[in-house]
């Protein structure tokens, strides 16, 4: 089976979030399973030279717009797998990944690329996968080409949604510019006036999946649908949820090359020479028996940062120490700055974006807190599990899905979670963890059941191969 998986990020290549760590990993997992896939991803300003391995395509004349673009594609293999980088510089040479007015037309184009691309390269895929709203383009041109282009004949489209809350509106005046103007296309993108290329995605791919299987139910409900809820419903026969996966080759504390000492499940030593570096790199003096609770993440509310604000002095005043990596919205940047500045002895800041320093917070943490808003699968959760930090989480989508609350009576659970989206109950489960923590065996069980479970992209990717064949059934 040939898979082709188009995706506006991926690791190592480009990442904001955790689009980029599974479309980086999916391919890769996918071919330890036998499937032959190809990625294919924009080159942006911030992808790294090295990983460029050569120019694969000089001429990649896209026509677009009435006229022709001259991109190229360049060839590599660094995140394990074939990929294919589209080189269009006036699109994706810009300071940041996202964040313009015209991000729907930078989409648009590098979806059409993408099946110029294909096309120019060999045998149509069998299966396009396709990523969030910046794909559902591709998803409309295949369903349209499938009708007269022989090419495309048999090609079936599986999409999965990483974060409803994004959809890619924009005016459907502009549909006709990227080449959408027949009714099948203006219907497919129509909502509430708008065009949404979320919408369309949804609307016209042959198949759905979702990051986890509690937010496959979710985006099913008014609550976490955005609007799309009842398109969700309409088409639930075809939408299934997959739990992302870990890559352990790049989250392994026995090897992971940012650690100050590694350590496994059999020997935690060098987790408390991971806390001492930890504490040292945020200038905090280092007091071993004291808990350090962690979080790194987007500063934006989906990732409950308001029930932080509200229960962060009372972490101090319990004692813990407190280490936060993000940005993002600047009322909660501001947020952690003035509580480094009330307990500085106590709370480390990092204000930025740092691949090595998540690395060593995971391995030096004794918690990490996540009270998400909603949470489609959430991916530092169960990194943090390998890494023998215990997750405090709220329980929706993924994070219900692989964190269960521990249970002193039968010693089982990783974690410790809570339902409502309340400040007191986070809080509880705070104190409940400190209190765990005061337990040497306590503890050790808790981590050890969470350094045990497999979160592997073997897993997930054998339930992708699943879907496919499903699809093309
Ligand atoms: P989302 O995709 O909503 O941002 P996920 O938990 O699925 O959330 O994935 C987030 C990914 O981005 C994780 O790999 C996390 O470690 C990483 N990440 C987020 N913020 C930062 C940051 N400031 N520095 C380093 N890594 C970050």
């Amino acid at each position: 089976m040939r898979v082709a998986v188009i995706s506006a990020e991926a690791v190592p290549y480009s990442k904001t979030g955790g689009l980029g760590d599974v479309a980086g990993a999916l391919p890769k997992a996918l071919k330890a399973v036998g499937i032959d896939s190809v990625l294919i991803t924009p080159c942006y300003l911030q992808t790294k030279g090295e990983y460029l391995w050569n120019t694969a395509i000089e001429d990649l004349n896209v026509d677009w717009r009435g006229g022709v673009y001259p991109a190229k594609a360049f060839y590599s293999e660094a995140n394990g797998s074939p990929t294919f980088l589209i080189d269009a510089p006036s699109y994706f040479h810009r300071d940041s990944i996202y964040g313009y007015t015209e991000d729907h037309e930078r989409f648009a184009f590098f979806n059409h690329a993408a099946l110029v691309l294909l096309k120019r390269i060999g045998a149509a895929p069998e299966i396009l996968h396709l990523n969030d709203w910046h794909c559902g383009f591709a998803a409309v041109e295949l369903a349209e080409k499938r009708r007269w282009d022989p090419f495309w004949r048999n090609t079936r489209s599986v999409f999965s949604i990483h974060n409803m809350a994004y959809q890619g509106g924009f005016s459907n005046s502009e549909l006709w510019k990227f080449g959408f103007s027949s009714d099948f296309a203006r219907g497919a993108f129509s909502f509430n006036g708008f065009a949404s290329a979320m919408k369309a995605g949804l609307e016209v791919s042959d198949m759905l999946s979702t990051v986890s299987r509690r937010y496959a139910m979710e985006i099913q409900t008014v609550e976490n649908g955005y609007g799309l809820d009842w398109l969700t419903r309409q088409r639930a026969n075809r939408l299934i949820g997959i739990t992302n996966g870990v890559d352990y080759e790049v989250w392994n504390p026995a090897t992971d090359p940012e650690l100050a000492s590694h350590f496994s499940i059999d020997d935690m030593a060098g987790k408390q020479a991971c806390k001492r570096d930890l504490l040292e790199a945020f200038s905090l003096p280092v007091e071993m028996n004291r808990p350090i609770i962690a979080n790194i993440t987007r500063l934006t509310a989906q990732k409950g940062i308001d029930l932080m604000m509200q229960i962060a002095g009372e972490i101090v005043h319990a004692g813990a120490y407190v280490i936060s990596l993000g940005s993002g919205e600047k009322k909660y940047e501001d947020f952690w700055q003035s509580l480094r500045d009330y307990a500085p002895r106590q709370v480390g800041v990092y204000r930025g974006y740092s691949e090595p320093l998540a690395h060593r917070i995971e391995a030096g943490a004794d918690m990490f807190m996540m009270p998400s808003k909603f949470e489609p699968c959430g991916l530092n959760q169960m990194y943090s599990l390998r890494y023998g930090t215990v997750p405090i989480v709220r329980a929706v989508g993924g994070l219900d899905d692989t964190v269960q609350n521990w249970d002193a009576v039968n010693g089982t659970g990783n974690g410790f979670k809570f339902g409502p989206y309340r400040a007191d109950r986070f809080l509880e489960k705070i104190y409940e963890a400190l209190f765990a923590y005061g337990d040497p065996d306590t503890w050790s069980a808790i981590q050890r059941n969470g350094m045990s479970q497999d979160n592997s992209w073997e897993n997930a990717a054998r339930k992708y191969v699943d879907l496919y064949r499903w699809t093309l059934d």
